[in-house]
């Protein structure tokens, strides 16, 4: 799990020269700019990185989750934002590739895989985002349609994207009453906010997603009625950990361009990084990056081969990683002083965009909740033997 293959090492290299070449360079002006870059998006889709565990017949890359967490965080290198967003997408055309049918699938995920059509996925509601399960979008049955109504709140790539997952309640109130349905755009009554203004994530929108009696085929629902909610979280177990890998990718960016700093940078009369509290930072901040890597990969070893505890492992190294790429990029701020704060070095930038992966996809209260019920659904451990009582 932790030596890469040839493969992932091409791999790896060929996104850093992606990150480097078409990520980096603008990441501040995107940002200053808002702007959510088309172009750069087809050229990832050519590489492959639209459908990255997308199987191959639907042009996607068949790579595994292992793989992914490696392109995320080469990807967060160049722009956590645009990362972050490529990893929703990413989400949304493995959702239609694995719960789809095969027209679905032709349909809709070739032009996803090429990234020529972006991804949206429409969970949250204004009055129900960490309780998803009291969505109440509805999709009501009228003959071979149905037709939806209600608000979807912070949707990514919302009026940029063509299609949109849209979870709905076809039922009962509760997690088994929601389908997952898909609604391409430009169906008439489908329309959306204005794109929010946000602390971070600037070069990708932010907008409500309006649905007033938006009709679309019966056929455009993935999986069964009632199928919906189980399907959406399956999506997020992948998204939190891509989530993390685009914190680790960030916050890696910023500890290197710290130590840089700090080995350029003067004061009383010697480089900073030979003060040793400058360096034993680092040295926490290196460490606590590559603690969460760790769990990182062995949460997606465990998805890759669909483990018993995989959905408790993601939500472990979404916490973690998350927590810690926000942490070491705050504190990479801190060490290039006042230079941190200003917009041209680029680091004010990542602490800004890392903030919101400890909110999303699941905040991190509910990556705990998640820990927790499966410590308290546990089977209990067998009491020890009288003799065994009081060793250790
Ligand atoms: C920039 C951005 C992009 C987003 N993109 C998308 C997207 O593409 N698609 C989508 O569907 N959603 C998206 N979201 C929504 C995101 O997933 C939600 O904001 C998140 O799930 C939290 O929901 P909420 O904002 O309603 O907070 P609430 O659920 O109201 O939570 C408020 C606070 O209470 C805590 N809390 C809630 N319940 C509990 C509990 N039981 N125990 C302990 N603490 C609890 C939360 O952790 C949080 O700190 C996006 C959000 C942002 C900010």
């Amino acid at each position: 799990m932790f030596e890469l293959t040839d493969e992932q090492h091409a791999i790896v290299d060929m996104v850093r020269s992606f990150a480097a070449e078409s990520l980096a360079p603008q990441a501040v002006t995107r940002d200053e700019t808002k702007h959510f870059p088309l172009d750069v998006f087809a050229a990832a889709g050519a590489l492959g990185m639209g459908g990255i565990y997308v199987r191959e017949d639907v042009g996607g890359s068949g790579l595994s989750r292992r793989d992914a967490v490696l392109i995320f965080e080469e990807l967060a290198h160049g722009d956590p934002s645009i990362a972050a967003y490529m990893s929703i997408h990413n989400m949304v055309a493995w959702m239609i590739d694995t719960f789809g049918t095969d027209d679905q699938r032709r349909r809709w995920v070739p032009g996803l895989a090429s990234m020529e059509s972006l991804g949206s996925y429409c969970l949250t509601e204004p009055d129900a985002g960490s309780d998803a399960a009291a969505l109440r979008t509805r999709a009501d049955r009228d003959g071979d349609e149905y037709v939806l109504n209600g608000v979807k709140q912070f949707v990514s790539g919302a009026g940029a994207s063509s299609v949109y997952i849209v979870m709905a309640r076809t039922g009962d109130p509760g997690s088994g009453g929601i389908s997952a349905i898909v609604v391409p755009a430009g169906t008439p009554g489908l329309s959306f906010g204005a794109n929010e203004k946000k602390m971070g994530w600037n070069a990708q929108p932010t907008r409500q997603v309006i649905l007033d009696n938006v009709r679309v085929p019966v056929g455009n629902r993935l999986g069964a009625e009632g199928d919906g909610f189980g399907i959406a979280m399956k999506g997020l177990n992948g998204g939190r950990i891509n989530m993390g890998a685009c914190s680790l990718g960030g916050a890696q960016w910023a500890l290197n361009q710290a130590v840089r700093y700090l080995t350029e940078r003067s004061a009383f009369g010697a480089p900073l990084i030979e003060r040793q509290a400058l360096l034993f930072e680092l040295a926490d901040m290196d460490t606590e990056l590559e603690t969460a890597r760790t769990l990182l990969w062995r949460a997606a070893d465990a998805l890759d081969r669909g483990a018993p505890d995989r959905v408790r492992l993601c939500a472990m190294a979404k916490r973690v990683a998350t927590d810690a790429g926000f942490s070491v990029a705050n504190r990479a701020l801190q060490l290039h002083g006042g230079y941190g704060y200003l917009a041209d070095y680029g680091i004010e930038k990542v602490v800004r965009d890392l903030r919101v992966h400890q909110i999303l996809e699941g905040s991190n209260e509910i990556m705990r909740l998640i820990i927790g019920r499966a410590l308290t659904e546990q089977p209990a451990e067998p009491k020890p033997a009288p003799q065994q009582a009081g060793r250790s």
